[in-house]
């Protein structure tokens, strides 16, 4: 007798099964037949998928678009300014507030792990302490990872230093930076080199905010995977949008390559927030900023598409739904055949769970019981419809279901409803 049984759906890799779930668990993954279960998901002819992974995230800026005003340029710069305003007067409450309510997006949307920074430039630390609450309260459901991001500079903010590892004494759990934004090259290098130092003398994750920029000459990530080979955090370390990328010279960027591979970095462009942030300096032609996804991909480097922002000081749109995320990257990255299409979804999926280290993640025997039923035949087609969540299971529990979005059609002559999906897809 099993608890849960999701019946009849295509898993990613296009085979059919049963998906037997015992308490918070995935027991088996099989034909189950008649097998007797407490409750039965008919998943026949949809595509069950593991969870969304949001790798890059900033949960307690979300949803606070136009607070206390909208930015104007639509530039990094005056989204980072404009934060700084709203850090002033938002109370934790507010905080917990926005968060949870992005939490109930984020799990109607099958999002069920979320990578979030959290502004450690506040003598405060008021998001720090609003964000382990959420992280506590929404344990059940999401998986939600917290990064120490010193936004203003590490080294540039007078306190951000000291009030950085105050909040890894509270217990966020990764050691975030962002040397592009320091005063100086070498001012980035050296909170590279500190802050991969903290984060191995504490056994830690590193994930920076890399090189966000359209200078070539932003070479941040080099120094990130030098640390991260002599401090033996193989593995461990994220490079976020690392857009300087896509205006580096040929010939450097295929020496970078290889070093990234090397230490086993992991890749975290962001594809939304890339391709309206970047090229705000250039007149035409515009260069779009997404870093060069494809030749990471091809070198062996694992990347995944984050989110980073939903309605807050640089990004004015945003639904928690990372098929959005991967659709624009698909996009953007130019990734069309149906190999690449597919490799768009895992980098949104299994890729991403990579990026944070998720122990138990996926549909396999033993894994947590947590996945997603779609309204789509195939990852490609989940894709292209930005499908719809039918139901959402998290830790062996169903906690969300949407109905499928069909139209009702009045139309002489033809079928009384449209769903959109392919036939045979
Ligand atoms: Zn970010």
């Amino acid at each position: 007798m099993f608890d849960l049984i999701v019946k009849g759906g295509f898993l990613p890799n296009g085979s059919v099964a049963d998906i037997g779930i015992s308490g918070s668990k995935i027991t088996a993954i099989d034909q189950l037949g008649t097998a007797e279960a407490r409750q039965v998901i008919d998943a026949t002819g949809d595509l069950v998928s593991p969870p969304f992974v949001d790798p890059h995230f900033h949960m307690d800026a979300t949803l606070s678009y136009g607070l206390p005003r909208i930015n104007a340029s639509g530039t990094l710069l005056e989204g980072i300014g404009l934060w700084g305003e709203l850090k002033q007067v938002m109370t934790q409450d507010e905080v917990i507030d926005r968060a949870l309510h992005y939490c109930d997006w984020a799990a109607s949307m099958g999002l069920l792990a979320i990578r979030s920074h959290v502004d450690t430039c506040d003598d405060r630390l008021l998001g720090v302490e609003a964000l382990l609450e959420v992280r506590n309260k929404v344990k059940n459901y999401i998986d939600l990872q917290l990064v120490a991001f010193p936004q203003d500079g590490f080294y540039r903010d007078p306190t951000a230093r000291e009030n950085t590892i105050r909040a890894l004494d509270m217990g966020v759990d990764v050691v975030g930076g962002i040397p592009h934004f320091e005063r100086t090259m070498q001012d980035g290098a050296a909170s590279v080199t500190e802050l991969c130092e903290i984060a191995a003398a504490r056994g830690l994750q590193v994930d920076m905010h890399c090189d966000e920029t359209d200078d070539p000459l932003s070479r941040h990530i080099e120094t990130l995977a030098l640390e991260t080979q002599r401090l033996g955090l193989h593995g461990r370390v994220a490079g976020s949008h690392l857009t300087s990328m896509h205006s580096m010279d040929n010939y450097y960027v295929s020496k970078l390559l290889p070093l990234i591979a090397e230490a086993q970095i992991n890749a975290i462009p962001n594809p939304l927030i890339n391709i309206v942030l970047q090229g705000r300096h250039d007149t035409y032609p515009k260069r779009r900023g997404l870093t060069r996804v494809k030749e990471m991909l091809s070198a062996g480097i694992n990347v995944g598409w984050g989110q980073d922002c939903v309605l807050d000081p640089w990004y004015s749109l945003g639904t928690a739904d990372m098929l959005d995320v991967a659709f624009m990257g698909l996009h953007v990255a130019q990734m069309t055949s149906p190999e690449e299409m597919r490799i768009c979804f895992d980098m949104v999926t299994v890729n991403n769970a990579k990026t944070m280290g998720l122990q138990d993640y996926g549909l396999h025997v033993g894994a947590k019981a947590s996945l997603v039923v779609l309204d789509a035949g195939t990852p490609t087609e989940a894709l292209r419809l930005r499908a719809a969540r039918l139901h959402v299971v998290a830790n062996g529990k169903l906690i969300s279901q949407s109905p499928r979005p069909d139209a009702r059609l009045n139309i002489q002559d033809r079928p009384s409803t449209s769903h959109r999906r392919h036939l045979g897809a």
